[in-house]
């Protein structure tokens, strides 16, 4: 097989050729969003001047061209996934519909029923059900993390017991990189009658899915981590288990029926995506799909983990860099975050600047989990295919850099 080329990938991304002040960027922030290739761009403009008009409303032939775009976008996403389009909720993104699950769901749920999440959760998954549980009375649960960042399934047993209604947590971390095995997840849920969310926020960009062999209920998503537009994101529900669920947000384009006094509300999708959705941008996440079903994903995951391994090596070498996660390559994605002993993490990602690496430093909405590990937060790079050893190793340089500098 021919080696893996990222510069090939690279190259149909506009902004890795240019970066902001014409310099090319080390694009190591793609945990945060990833770019879009051209050909996503194409998708997008393409609608907005040949078939831009509102979705499910007018009869002319633009509103129809639109119309059409937009379902076959829901077509698109459900193909890639291996699920039917009733399944696909588009939403704002990962957060929205989570935020979804948590009201459509939540109105099921009484006091004292419980939900699980872990403690390397993203705050899109820990807000979301708090404020559900202070709403209806109920109990927040969490799965403690290992030392390795993992989210620790031996207290699987311990934490969720009869009263749990659902368990919610990463696919994959995006602080430690750690990818969760659902299946004990699963197991754990169907033996209490619960429901399982997988947050996939991170683990969607990584290569095709079987999402139907995960075993959950729900799986969560966000375009623009996924060489998609911001604005666009998933919620894919069991079609059988939407179809039971009330609707979240009302308004325009949910309805069957109105009058003054009452609503019946359309079938699943639509049952959840009230007033106008992100038409464009749907548009582009189905073009972001069918560029990721073209990559070799064998070929690219080999490189991501290569790279991963190039990181984890040359962090060694770092006096007081510390990598919270695992620090080995299985069961892990690319993405590694470094705490710089005696550095605070937004002056390491600012000298990173000045080496043209771009990568994030903080908590990455991911408080609980630093506080396990005792530090406010990280220093943080996470790849894409298009990355290349020229990426990692300005990483390391700058790193390298700030270490000398900072402590
Ligand atoms: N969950 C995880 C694991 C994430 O990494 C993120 C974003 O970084 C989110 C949820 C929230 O995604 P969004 O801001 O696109 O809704």
């Amino acid at each position: 097989m021919a080696r893996f080329d990222p510069a090939a990938i690279r190259a149909q991304f506009p902004i890795l050729a240019t970066g902001p002040d014409g310099k090319r960027v080390h694009y190591l922030d793609n945990a945060a969003s990833a770019q879009m290739p051209q050909a996503v761009l194409d998708a997008v403009i393409r609608f907005e001047t040949t078939q831009r008009a509102n979705v499910h409303r007018g009869v002319h032939r633009l509103a129809e061209a639109a119309t059409n775009a937009y379902d076959g976008a829901r077509a698109a996403v459900a193909r890639y996934l291996g699920v039917t389009p009733d399944g696909i909720v588009f939403t704002s993104g990962t957060t929205a519909a989570i935020n979804t699950v948590a009201h459509a769901l939540g109105e099921t749920l009484s006091a004292g029923d419980e939900i699980v999440i872990s403690e390397l959760e993203h705050h899109g998954n820990i807000v979301p059900w708090q404020m559900l549980a202070q709403r209806r009375g109920l109990v927040l649960r969490a799965l403690p993390v290992t030392a390795e960042g993992t989210i620790d399934l031996t207290a699987l047993d311990r934490v969720v017991t009869k009263k749990c209604r659902l368990i919610a947590l990463a696919h994959a971390s995006n602080v430690t990189g750690a990818v969760l095995d659902p299946a004990p997840v699963a197991a754990a849920a169907r033996a209490m009658g619960a429901r399982v969310l997988l947050d996939g926020a991170q683990r969607i960009p990584h290569g095709p899915l079987d999402l139907l062999a995960l075993g959950c209920d729900f799986y969560a998503f966000s375009g623009h981590k996924m060489f998609a537009p911001h604005g666009i994101g998933v919620l894919w529900g069991r079609p059988d288990l939407l179809a039971a669920l009330p609707p979240f947000l009302g308004g325009g384009g949910m309805i069957e029926q109105v009058t003054l006094e009452r609503t019946t509300y359309a079938t699943p999708p639509r049952r959840f995506e009230a007033g106008t959705p992100p038409i464009g941008a749907a548009i582009g996440l189905a073009a972001a799909v069918d560029w990721i079903a073209g990559l070799d994903w064998q070929a690219a995951t080999e490189h991501e983990k290569r790279l991963t391994g190039r990181i984890l090596d040359g962090l060694s070498a770092i006096t007081g860099a510390h990598v919270i996660g695992p620090t080995g390559l299985q069961g892990r994605l690319g993405v590694v975050s470094v705490v710089l002993d005696g550095a605070h993490p937004h002056d390491v990602s600012q000298i990173l600047d000045t080496h043209n690496v771009a990568c994030r430093g903080g908590h990455h909405c991911a408080q609980p989990l630093h506080a396990r590990f005792g530090v406010n937060g990280s220093t943080r790079a996470s790849l894409a295919p298009y990355n290349g050893d020229d990426d990692v190793d300005a990483f390391l340089a700058g790193l390298a850099d700030a270490a000398a500098r900072l402590r």
